[in-house]
């Protein structure tokens, strides 16, 4: 048995969960939140019991502190050196990673070199480690990429047709996002999937970001998000895919630089921007019911993209087997999932049982036997994802 800790550090938080390994048993899990601030928020989970406290935390490695005192104190471990490896998430690995990584010196360094593929996330990325490295300094350290399921693509899937020079000199392409989730789903699928050979998957990620994956025979084939997560199917904030042009039109009538449309497009766009209600799905719903019509139009917007990519999705895999829905909205919007199945269901052949999705955040089949594809609700688990990884890299 051994402890491993899932860490996820952002800008200003550094979530963690810590599992006991091999038996994926979770023994604790918190937030450090507005680090950086005297009343930031420190709360953990144990064992049925939680605490949330409001104290200083002007840096990562305060937090990290934190977190190893709670630990202590609330006897989730005698000693530090229980805890034989930390699994960091890293959200852009961009070309240089197709699998976790242990976290060495040629890691970092190249983590670094990314920042500009991802500014605020890696960053903090690499704030987290570092502080961790202080605090426990002879632990496995992995590094674990939500890029690094895509990089299976092919030139075709991840290329944008923009001049080669860009794309060489700047290493502009599709790296997509939500990797861990995917390919953590695409795993759990294969169980209703006995006797397939050559598993064609279409996995659905449907959060406040979302992105949707193909996969065949456990590789993925083409994703939604692009260069960054703002590519692809509408969200919670963001756009999904524009037309281009739309940059350049809309600075040009308010006068806005490209940056400040560039927030806009990440953080008042999607269900935000077009229902002008929430960016909530579960707000956005209601407001709907209660006759919207923006909200009802963001509603069939979101239905419509993610129908879209299904089904381009279909054509590029041959065919499907399996269609999964998992995150915020994929597992526990019934309505969501209902508006999107009834708009694939003509082309695709389903058959659903849609008493079966009436279902939140459990595990469900929600086609019948005579469907030509399976749907099923997985929730996901990405920090299981990083624990196991991690887990690999000490016992070699
Ligand atoms: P995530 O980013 O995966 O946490 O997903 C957030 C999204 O999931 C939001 O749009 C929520 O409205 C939606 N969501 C979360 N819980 C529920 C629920 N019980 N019912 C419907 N939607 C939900």
């Amino acid at each position: 048995m051994a402890k491993v800790m899932a860490v996820n550090a952002g800008s200003s938080s550094l979530k963690f969960k810590l599992f006991e390994m091999p038996e994926e048993k979770v023994l604790c899990s918190g937030n450090a939140e507005r680090i950086g601030h005297e009343d930031a928020i420190f709360g953990m989970k144990w064992n049925g019991e939680s605490e949330k406290k409001v104290l200083p935390i002007l840096d990562h490695a305060r937090a990290v502190e934190l977190v190893v005192e709670a630990m202590l104190e609330k006897g989730i471990v005698k000693d530090m050196n229980e805890i034989v490896a930390v699994g960091h998430r890293i959200v852009q690995g961009g070309k240089y990673f197709s699998k976790s990584e242990l976290f060495n010196e040629d890691t970092e360094a190249k983590i670094e070199s990314l920042i500009p593929l991802a500014p605020l996330h890696n960053k903090a990325h690499l704030v987290g480690f570092r502080a961790f490295k202080k605090i426990l300094p002879n632990v496995t350290n992995v590094a674990v990429f939500d890029t690094a399921f895509h990089q299976s693509m092919e030139p075709e899937d991840y290329t944008f047709p923009i001049p080669k020079e860009f794309t060489e000199k700047y290493d502009c392409r599709r790296y997509g996002a939500h990797g861990t989730s995917h390919k953590y789903l695409s795993e759990m699928g294969l169980k209703y999937l006995p006797g397939v050979e050559h598993p064609r998957i279409i996995s659905c990620h449907i959060g406040s970001g979302a992105s949707i994956t193909a996969i065949k025979d456990g590789k993925c084939v083409a994703t939604s998000m692009g260069l960054t997560p703002l590519g692809g199917i509408m969200m919670g904030t963001r756009t999904g895919d524009l037309d281009p042009s739309v940059m350049n039109y809309l600075c040009k009538c308010t006068g806005k630089s490209v940056e400040e449309m560039y927030q806009i497009f990440n953080k008042q766009s999607g269900f935000q921007g077009v229902s002008t209600v929430s960016n909530d799905s579960r707000d956005v719903i209601a407001a709907a019911e209660a006759g919207n019509k923006d909200a009802q139009l963001s509603i069939r917007l979101f239905t419509r993209r993610i129908a879209d990519f299904i089904g381009q999705y279909y054509v590029r895999l041959g065919g499907a087997d399996l269609i999964i829905f998992s995150a915020g909205i994929g597992e526990n919007s019934i309505e969501s999932r209902e508006d999107i199945l009834k708009e694939i269901t003509p082309a695709l052949g389903l058959s659903i049982d849609y008493e079966a999705n009436k279902v939140r955040g459990k595990e469900a089949l929600l086609s019948k036997p005579d469907s030509k594809i399976k749907v099923v609700v997985i929730p996901t688990d990405e920090e299981v994802m990083i624990a196991r990884d991690t887990f690999a890299f000490y016992k070699k």
